[in-house]
């Protein structure tokens, strides 16, 4: 066993604060609902321009479908969800898309195995000096593939390439929950246009890498949640499945400064019951919004994303709103936007310092009904972040590198925030009218994640001691990108130990009603007691000195509904202690 000395762990990374922020070139507008320019035609430039260097856009194939007509996905009136009158709210685009699963009179979406046959043809067919190849990167419980595909113009496909090629890399993820399929077609679309159309050239600043399909298992069940009956975006502190932890080692691999996660919302159901409407927006959009989320991540989301997001929507008459659903509660008629837990990928990806964005389309409950339209809609807010992150290469290079050695910089200072919540405001948000199709202004209670309550903080500690036995939760931290070291030789700390006040059983709660668990969490509450303590050999050590510190935060503070002791990861408190001053400790050299 070679040994390596660390004491002043802290010290690795805490000194070299002093790489600039870029300048902020634009004003900070929110995105908000757009409403989509009247009386006017836009001739459609779903792939949008490059600055620098212009694109040449056009429809994907000419389109026999005009703008009033019906998506030919509709067969007929008998098989809308809704009335005509609503459905003639949503023509189809101009533009038409043709994945396997949107041939006309197809009545399944792209099958797992169409999917992963149009990845590899794409794969095979592209030219110099563009290269892309289909990665393996795990299997889904019932033994799908799940596949990530590398488009690049790197020296190659390995993350080793796309790091030495300076480009920033973005991953587009398509259908964590399976019954929500726009995301999934559209990500089809994108990896043709970037392999061999209108989006390759973007490949001269940027690296892509797709997963179209993450949960390949509820996609074929046609259903939300993984063959187990866990939400895999629920998931991604966690890592209790497969498709979870196979998105964690991508994303630690390939490190990509910006997330993007399709997903489609319910359009009809709980509304219809609680509002008695139909919703009208073609695309929900949302950042990261967690706890110790760095501020100047959420700045890059909101200006350099969003708001050209919006834009671009609303350019193909696209309407656009802040992600917000409802819980499946029907006495409760509040509109909450997506929540302030670190479970989802959207959070998770943004304690990973990403621009980390969710885009959900309308789609669940309607099956095929607008999904011209839907992919239309993810195809061109897509396209948007694709643009986005090409045009901010080198400022997002330079808000990655301040706020990892800032967060780095922070161990063993201030105070963390342990538990933060949404705050209720009021909003206006247009639904339809379900006989006449008509805009609706519903004024609702609205639980905004814009501006996080702190309910509970505590001092940032140095790092983290977990016992010898915790290897479950080291193998979930290491998945996650976390560094974490193992006591070579026993010391003395000073540490804070929890003591406990009590405890609960509860499903685990969250937005929409409870998250699909494996099990009920425990909901502990407890007190930081100082002391000394003995640290065995063989026992493991977080330091905070790292760039994820605040993911290693979310997992290990025990009294969070998210943590690692509430999801039985860790088993005991006396497993974890908060070590409070730089320990003097010698490190086995790995990791
Ligand atoms: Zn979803």
């Amino acid at each position: 066993m070679k040994l390596g000395v660390a004491v002043a762990a802290a010290a690795l990374l805490a000194a070299c604060t002093s790489t600039p922020l870029p300048p902020w070139t634009t004003t900070g507008a929110a995105p908000a609902d757009q409403p989509a320019p009247t009386g006017q035609r836009t001739v459609p430039a779903p792939l949008g321009t490059e600055r620098g260097a212009p694109v040449q856009t056009a429809p994907v194939t000419d389109s026999p479908v005009r703008p009033g007509q019906m998506d030919d996905a509709q067969t007929s009136a008998a098989d809308l969800p809704y009335s005509p009158a609503v459905a003639a709210r949503f023509p189809a685009p101009e533009v038409r898309y043709d994945t396997p699963g949107l041939e006309p009179g197809r009545r399944a979406f792209t099958t797992n195995a169409e999917l992963s046959d149009w990845l590899h043809d794409l794969s095979a067919s592209v030219r110099a000096p563009t290269q892309a190849q289909v990665l393996n990167i795990g299997s889904s419980q019932r033994g799908v593939p799940l596949q990530a595909m590398v488009i690049t113009q790197a020296s190659g496909t390995s993350a080793d390439a796309l790091d030495a090629s300076k480009r920033p890399t973005i991953l587009l993820i398509g259908q964590q929950h399976g019954d929500e399929p726009a995301g999934s077609e559209a990500l089809l679309v994108v990896a043709r246009e970037l392999s061999q159309g209108l989006l390759e050239p973007l490949l001269r600043r940027i690296n892509v890498v797709i997963v179209a399909r993450a949960n390949p298992d509820g996609a074929d069940a046609q259903r939300r949640v993984t063959d187990g009956g866990v939400d895999m975006n629920r998931d991604h502190l966690l890592l209790n499945t497969p498709e979870a932890q196979a998105l964690a080692k991508l994303v630690n691999l390939y490190r990509p400064v910006a997330v993007i996660d399709a997903h489609e919302y319910t359009v009809v159901g709980r509304y219809l019951q609680k509002f008695n409407a139909i919703q009208r927006y073609d695309a929900l959009l949302q950042h990261a919004t967690t706890a110790n989320e760095p501020e100047f991540v959420t700045k890059a989301a909101t200006q350099w994303y969003l708001e050209p997001m919006n834009k671009a929507l609303a350019a193909q008459r696209l309407t656009s709103e802040w992600y917000y659903t409802t819980s499946t509660d029907l006495s409760d008629h509040s509109l909450s936007m997506g929540g302030a837990q670190p479970d989802t990928g959207r959070n998770v990806n943004g304690l990973k310092n990403a621009v980390s964005l969710l885009i959900e389309t309308r789609g669940v409950g309607i099956g095929r009904t607008d999904l011209q339209r839907r992919v239309h809609a993810q195809v061109t807010a897509i396209g948007s972040a694709l643009r986005s992150t090409s045009e901010r290469a080198t400022e997002l290079a330079q808000v990655r590198s301040f706020v990892t050695r800032e967060i780095a910089s922070q161990a063993c200072k201030g105070s963390i925030v342990i538990e933060a919540a949404q705050t209720p405001e009021r909003r206006d948000i247009t639904m339809l009218d379900p006989d006449t199709g008509a805009d609706r202004v519903q004024n609702v209670s609205w639980n905004s994640s814009l501006h996080l309550r702190t309910l509970k903080t505590r001092a940032r500690p140095c790092g983290y001691w977990l016992s010898a036995h915790s290897n479950d939760a080291v193998d979930r931290l290491r998945m996650l990108g976390v560094q974490v070291m193992r006591v070579a030789e026993s010391g003395n700390v000073l540490a804070d130990t929890y003591s406990e006040n009590g405890r609960e059983t509860m499903n685990r709660p969250d937005v929409r009603g409870v998250a699909a668990d494996k099990a009920p969490i425990v909901r502990v509450r407890v007190t930081p007691t100082r002391s000394s303590i003995d640290i065995p050999e063989g026992s493991y050590y977080v330091p905070l000195n790292q760039s994820l510190s605040n993911l290693a935060i979310a997992a290990l503070e025990p009294d969070t509904q998210n943590s690692y002791f509430a999801n039985h990861i860790i088993q005991d408190l006396g497993d974890v202690a908060r070590i409070m001053t730089i320990p003097s400790l010698v490190f086995e050299d790995s990791d």
